[in-house]
Formats: C-alpha cells, structure tokens, sequence
C-alpha cells in the first residue's frame, strides 16, 4: 500500500518533528486527581455560564456549563464530586476566565477508561439518523478537538444553503512534537472509523477522505486495512500527504486532499467541505452510541524537559501541574512549558492552568532549545529576502502586515493586505532570517481590530 504522500500546498515549513519523545508510547490512563478547574470557555464562540452552585454534588457527565447562543457548546463534569467554588482561573490564551472548581469524591474515584474496545469492523451506522447523531453531539458538548475549538455541531449539521458534499478527516498532527492524534489513530482505529461514518451521516455527504501525513506509515496502514475489512460499500479512501507544516490547517488539508481552494475569508462549507479531526471523530462516536459527554481527552506530554513523556487519557479540568507530577516531575534543564506545540502553542508561566477541549499536548522546552531558538535571537532589520512570502501558506506579504500593524495603520493591514485571512500558523516567523516576530505582530494586530469592533 502507498504511504507516501503525493499531495500538499503551496508554501509552509518543515520544523524538526520533535516526535520521538512520546510518540512510541501507548495511551495511559491518568487517574483523578483530587480537583478539577473546568474552564466554561473551552470553544470559538459564546463562554458557557455556570448552571451549577457553590456546594452542589455534582455526576460524572452532568452539565455544569450552558448557552444559549447558537456558536456555543455546553460544559459537562468529568467526575463525580462536589462544586467547591464558582471563580475565575487561568486560561491557556485568555487570561483568566470563569471555571467551575469541583473536588472530587474520593470514593468514587476510578478514573474514567477509554471505550475503543467497545468498536469493531461490525459497526452499523444505519442504527442512527442524521438528526440522532447532530443532537448527540450537540448535547455532549463536541468540539474540534485539533486545537479551534469551533462547536462540532454547528460545523456538521446540514445547511441547505451550503449543501457538503465531502468530509474531509484531519489525521496530520502536522504540529511538532504532539503525538496525540497518531496514537488515537493507532489504538483506536475502529473508533475513529465509527466516528468518521457518523460524521458522514449527520452531514449527509457519501464521499471521505482521510489526510494522513506520510510521516506516520503505520496509522496509513492501520486505516487502509481497516478500510478494506469493512469493504467497497462506502467512498471512503486514505490520502497520504507529504510531511510539512500546516499541512493539518483546514484550508491546507482540503488544498492537498482535494485540489480545491477555500476562498479567502471564507469557511470549508462554501465549497462543499466538511473538516473533522480523527480525535473529534472518536469523540462523536462515544457520544453518538453511549451517549458521553465530552470530558476526556488523550494529552501528549513531551519535550526532552519532562521526565516521562506520553500519551495521557485526562479529564478536563486536570491542572499542569498535576500532569507533570504524575509524568515524574520536570528536568533540571526545563526552562519553558507550552500548552500546545512549539508552532501554535501558547507558553504558560501559572501552573495551575487547567487542561480544556483543545489542548492536545503540553512541550518541556530545555533552556539550551530555548536560547538556541530563533525567537530568543536579536531582531534586525528586514533584508527584503521575500522568505516569509514564499512560506505563507496563505499567500499573504507578512512583512507588509506588520509594517502597518507597528505603524498603526490597522485599516491598510486589513483592506490592502488582508490581514483577517492570517491563520497565525507561524510560518512567516519561523523563515525569517532577521528573526522579526511577523505572526506576533499580525496576531496583536487581529486583537486590536477586534477590540475595536466590540467597542463600536
Ligand atoms: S502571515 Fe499568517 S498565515 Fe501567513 S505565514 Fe505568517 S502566520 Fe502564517
Ligand atoms: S523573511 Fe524577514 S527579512 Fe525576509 S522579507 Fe520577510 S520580514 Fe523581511
């Protein structure tokens, strides 16, 4: 079987994998800690309130956090416990938010254990209309767990003015370092296959397609054999991709996997596309057929600062530090935590940041990786070398938006030069041989525009 990938985009890096740390190492099962800290913003869109109280008991899988809004997507315990307090905690992008505290039972303290074994190649989708699996993953609260966040449920559910005709499955875990999705991929094939032929379902397209990067032959294998075993009824096809970073953006993937281009400013379903991660596909099928709410994810922790890096089955909520003690502590070198990879994550300095719905893996950065990183050199002026042009994966002039981010002229960033099209993947930045933070400034740039607009 071919496991080498033909198909890419234009543009884009190809940073050191960094995956050797964990990406050999099985998923674990962490057990509870005493308390979780589980943030009522975890998703793109409205921030959940609290539907619980101060000293209420709460069930594993109740709902503790709801909206109204339409772009929104509840929060639910992921243990059985009592709310010990209705404050605001640290957010891994967003300051501090609202979160709801709960201590845990301690007698009824058994961790929550992964269903993939409960799936095999007798899966029978026909069991569950498409109305069935859109509600299912509306009420477990499902969104892409790839890293955006946007509710699952807005994205599937059929629009007839935007009617899809593909879906188109994210398996690249394109971001350094991070193993997560590769070994959900591996260990949990029939799972995420379950997952992928409800999606299809729920959004009414017959024809999937799974990008794959060509970096992870086994997970290729894996999935075409098990494709195979199910047999030619459904259209559905592994599409091996080439190696290089975002190859796992959504406008990138549906580039490589499909041919076609999204418009700029524009969403997947304008052209018909439906974009879902393998471990939002999983999760959609544990929420579809038991019915679970999303309160558990699978967490890479890596880097050559930890002491036992892995692949860890968590509740959300659970803090940073709590992973790193349970992964044997931080080495002496450690010097930098990102939740994330070193691409598109965000560095944390508040160990007690809890993990949310988007979080697929934590990196321990050695001081030596981080005072040889590029982003710790001296800026210097701009050479007009057109790297950071070659390397957009969007097609943007980075330099030419950060010029006018740093002069000010935010209107000429966004109308001349398209700023709001950016999809901060770092590309720009990490080309640059005069070490300017470009996805810094375009990124302070986005916020002031936003900013803005609440204000008028
Ligand atoms: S301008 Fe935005 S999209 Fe283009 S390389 Fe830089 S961060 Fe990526
Ligand atoms: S890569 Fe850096 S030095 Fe080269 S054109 Fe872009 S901003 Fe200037």
């Amino acid at each position: 079987m071919e496991t080498r990938g033909k198909f890419s985009f234009p543009g884009g890096v190809h940073p050191p994998e960094g995956k050797q740390y964990s990406q050999g190492r099985p998923i674990e099962v962490i057990p509870n800690p005493k308390q979780v800290v589980v943030l009522l913003s975890q998703h793109l869109g409205a921030p959940c309130k609290p539907v619980v109280n101060k000293k209420d008991t709460v069930k594993a899988g109740q709902v503790i956090g709801s909206s109204d809004a339409f772009v929104s997507a509840a929060i639910h315990s992921p243990v059985n416990g009592t709310v010990k307090d209705i404050t605001l905690a640290p957010h891994p992008v967003l300051g501090r938010t609202m979160a709801v505290v709960i201590d845990v039972d301690s007698s009824q303290n058994e961790p929550k254990l992964p269903v993939a074994g409960r799936f095999d190649a007798k899966f029978d989708v026909s069991k569950w209309t498409s109305e069935q699996i859109c509600r299912a993953i509306k009420d477990a609260g499902i969104v892409g767990m790839g890293g955006a966040g946007f509710p699952a449920r807005v994205k599937i559910e059929p629009n007839p003015a935007m009617p899809k005709t593909i879906l188109i499955v994210n398996g690249c875990e394109c971001e350094p370092f991070l193993t997560c999705d590769y070994r959900v991929m591996l260990e949990w094939t029939w799972q995420v296959l379950a997952g992928i032929r409800l999606t299809a379902k729920a959004a009414g397209v017959e024809k999937i397609r799974i990008g794959i990067e060509d970096n992870k032959p086994e997970a290729i294998t894996i999935f075409n054999n098990a494709i195979e075993t199910l047999g030619n009824e459904e259209d559905i096809q592994v599409v091996p991709v080439k190696t290089k970073y975002p190859q796992g953006g959504e406008r990138q993937l549906i580039r490589a996997v499909w041919n076609k281009i999204v418009p700029t400013n524009s969403i997947p379903p304008v052209i018909g596309a439906c974009v879902v991660n393998v471990a939002t596909a999983a999760a959609i099928a544990e929420a579809v057929v038991f019915g679970n709410p999303l309160t558990h994810r699978v967490v890479s922790v890596t880097g050559r600062a930890i002491c036992k890096p892995g692949n860890y089955y968590c509740p959300l909520g659970i803090s940073v530090q709590e992973l790193i003690d349970y992964c044997g502590g931080l080495t002496e070198t450690a010097a930098k935590v990102v939740m994330g990879g070193p691409m598109m994550g965000f560095a944390i300095a508040d160990f007690s940041t809890p993990l949310t719905k988007t979080n697929g893996g934590l990196t321990f950065l050695t001081r030596k990786e981080v005072t040889e990183s590029k982003f710790n050199q001296t800026q210097t002026a701009c050479i007009r070398c057109g790297r950071c042009l070659a390397a957009c994966p969007e097609k943007l002039n980075p330099t030419k938006i950060a010029h006018a981010v740093k002069a000010n002229k935010l209107d000429v960033a966004q109308e001349q030069y398209f700023m709001s099209a950016c999809i901060e993947c770092g590309c720009c930045s990490y080309v640059c041989p005069a070490n300017i933070e470009l996805t810094g400034y375009i990124k302070t740039g986005k916020l002031l525009v936003a900013r803005a607009r609440k204000k008028a």
